[in-house]
């Protein structure tokens, strides 16, 4: 059964080139992903197709209404089935590697991408399982980071990725950052590649892959050792 996410959001224009590129097109081609951007202006319900209003309170910007989104969102489910809806918010949990890994185990995801200062946070109370920020910065609209959940997500689900083994020695899933990579040639502009990858001893360039993954992470990411005494 393929891994079906489904993206509600007021541009679903934005993920046409995106999702025809490498890895997630692939994906798509072999059967093992299968993607829907639905326009959540499709479920207004007045003639003006208008999918928000002024916040209760005054202030600044637009909020979008209850009731289209909740129209998308029990559409998509119907379809679906109980799959998770999620809600990409600036307020929500950090995306990271074990979040996207244990997304990568279910049948799949609703994402909906918020728009202006926001959706009603009724909707939030009652339709939404999930909330996941990108990171501690504002983008105008959900849709970067529902392309970077998905990506993230996507290349975890067996067989996206031909390699398996090599998702496990990537950053964060290691425990830490990954080792450098080099490839030819073997002298570029004066610059040489480290010995001991050039001398086929498999044990030690295991070796020297673990103490440069160690060195790198208590470099720029020691809060990723840390993670693991606490
Ligand atoms: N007024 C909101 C606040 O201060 O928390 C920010 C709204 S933002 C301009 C519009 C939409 O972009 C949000 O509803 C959300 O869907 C999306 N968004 C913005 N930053 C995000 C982030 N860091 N991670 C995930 N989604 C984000």
């Amino acid at each position: 059964m393929s891994f079906s996410v489904e993206v509600l959001t007021l541009f679903p224009e934005f993920f046409d080139s995106p999702l025809q590129q490498s890895l997630l097109r692939r994906a798509i081609e072999a059967g093992l992903f299968d993607f829907k951007a639905t326009n959540i202006r499709d479920f207004s319900t007045d003639k003006h197709r208008t999918v928000d209003d002024v916040p209760y309170g005054g202030g600044a910007g637009m909020v979008m209404k209850p009731e289209p989104l909740v129209g998308a969102l029990e559409d998509a489910r119907a379809r679906l089935g109980e799959i998770p809806r999620v809600l990409l918010t600036p307020q929500g949990t950090p995306l990271s590697q074990e979040l996207a890994w244990s997304l990568s185990e279910g049948p799949g995801m609703i994402l909906l991408c918020g728009h202006y200062e926001g959706i009603d946070e009724r909707v939030r109370e009652g339709w939404i399982d999930l909330e996941v920020s990108i990171g501690d910065y504002v983008l105008t609209g959900g849709e970067p980071a529902a392309l970077v959940l998905l990506d993230s997500v996507v290349r975890l689900i067996p067989g996206v990725v031909g390699n398996r083994e090599s998702l496990m020695d990537e950053s964060f899933s290691c425990g830490g950052l990954e080792y450098p990579h080099y490839t030819r040639p073997r002298d570029f502009r004066g610059l040489g590649v480290p010995e001991v990858l050039l001398s086929g001893h498999h044990q030690k360039i295991e070796e020297f892959r673990r103490e440069q993954s160690l060195k790198r992470t208590l470099e720029r990411r020691p809060d990723l050792l840390k993670r693991d005494d606490e």
